[in-house]
């Protein structure tokens, strides 16, 4: 701790928005040559099906081998590399190694499962998204139905008109969209109720207080109900405890994501999950608490 009064308080707070700076200049620095010689790495967290307990597919979270730094988080560089006009040909490169891994979980012998990525704002905004999305599929000989994409409120309302055509002409050729961080952004219903969407994501900060905030209860509650009128599938994120999945469960959410089930996992750890507990049923909800 910094003493709490003279010079040594006051370097202190310097020292530490140094630090600040500093921790940016390098993800400035080692970002696009990080893309160049191929340093990200995809991990993947399976989503279970809460009626039934089966995996129903999986999200792709990216994460960066820096040399000497280790294992760097999204939350560390995604914005540096959006605000640096690097996110677009993050975000191929994403799909990309997506499709290329299902292709091969696939010939491995691994049931077939959709994979979910996450793009930002200024992917959708791009009229070249769809013919991009369509031959990636083509050049891994995958089907429209074995990609999912993810996109946030923020990111629609960025610019509603090229991101929702965009979106509508995903959807046309069977290509899955979830909005992510569902309750976080200021869309309003009347915006929500005419988009092409499949699945709604009910953001990991209202599940935290369930089952016993009455504030994230009524939320959750109003979410999944709404869900379930318009047609949509919830997907929790973010379960991290039995009770957390028992309310979710009461109140008919459809799938969950979360620690409870699995962390995102390195490919190979992913597909020795799914192989494990592929099968299960749902009373066998206990054991898929037990992560390896
Ligand atoms: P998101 O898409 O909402 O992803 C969910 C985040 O919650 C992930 O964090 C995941 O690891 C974490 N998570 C999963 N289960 C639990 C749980 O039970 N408890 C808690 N506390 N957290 C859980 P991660 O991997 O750090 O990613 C953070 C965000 O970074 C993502 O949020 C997404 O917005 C962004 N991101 C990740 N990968 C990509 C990518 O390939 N492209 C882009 N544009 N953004 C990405
Ligand atoms: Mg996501
Ligand atoms: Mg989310
Ligand atoms: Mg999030």
């Amino acid at each position: 701790h910094a003493k709490r009064n003279g010079r040594n308080g006051y370097q202190f707070h310097t020292q530490g928005m140094n630090d600040h700076v500093l921790e940016t200049l390098w993800v400035d620095r080692d970002l696009r040559r990080a893309l160049e010689e191929n340093q990200f790495v995809l991990y993947y967290q399976p989503k279970i099906d809460l009626v039934n307990g089966r995996i129903t597919g999986a999200e792709a979270l990216i994460r960066w081998q820096h040399p000497t730094r280790g294992l760097v988080m999204p939350g560390q560089f995604i914005r540096v590399a959006e605000e640096r006009g690097l996110i677009v040909a993050l975000g191929d490169w994403v799909m990309r190694e997506a499709c290329r891994q299902n292709k091969a979980w696939q010939e491995a012998g691994m049931a077939e499962l959709p994979i979910a990525i996450n793009l930002s704002a200024q992917h959708f905004r791009l009229s070249t998204l769809l013919r991009d999305v369509k031959r990636t599929l083509q050049d891994h000989a995958l089907g429209a139905d074995c990609l999912e994409l993810e996109l946030t409120e923020s990111s629609i309302m960025q610019d509603a008109v090229a991101t929702i055509a965009t979106m509508r002409r995903l959807t046309e050729v069977g290509v899955v969209l979830a909005l992510d961080d569902f309750g976080t952004g200021y869309s309003s219903l009347s915006q929500l109720k005419g988009l092409p969407l499949a699945n709604l994501k009910l953001d990991q900060s209202f599940v935290r207080g369930l089952p016993d905030d009455h504030d994230d209860l009524a939320i959750c509650t109003a979410v999944i109900a709404m869900g379930q009128a318009l047609g949509l599938k919830v997907i929790a994120e973010g379960v991290e405890t039995p009770e957390q999945l028992a309310a979710l469960r009461t109140l008919g959410c459809d799938v969950g994501q979360g620690y409870l089930f699995a962390r995102p996992l390195p490919a190979a750890q992913f597909m020795e999950f799914v192989q494990r507990h592929g099968g299960m049923e749902v009373t066998a909800f206990g054991a898929l608490g037990d992560n390896a």
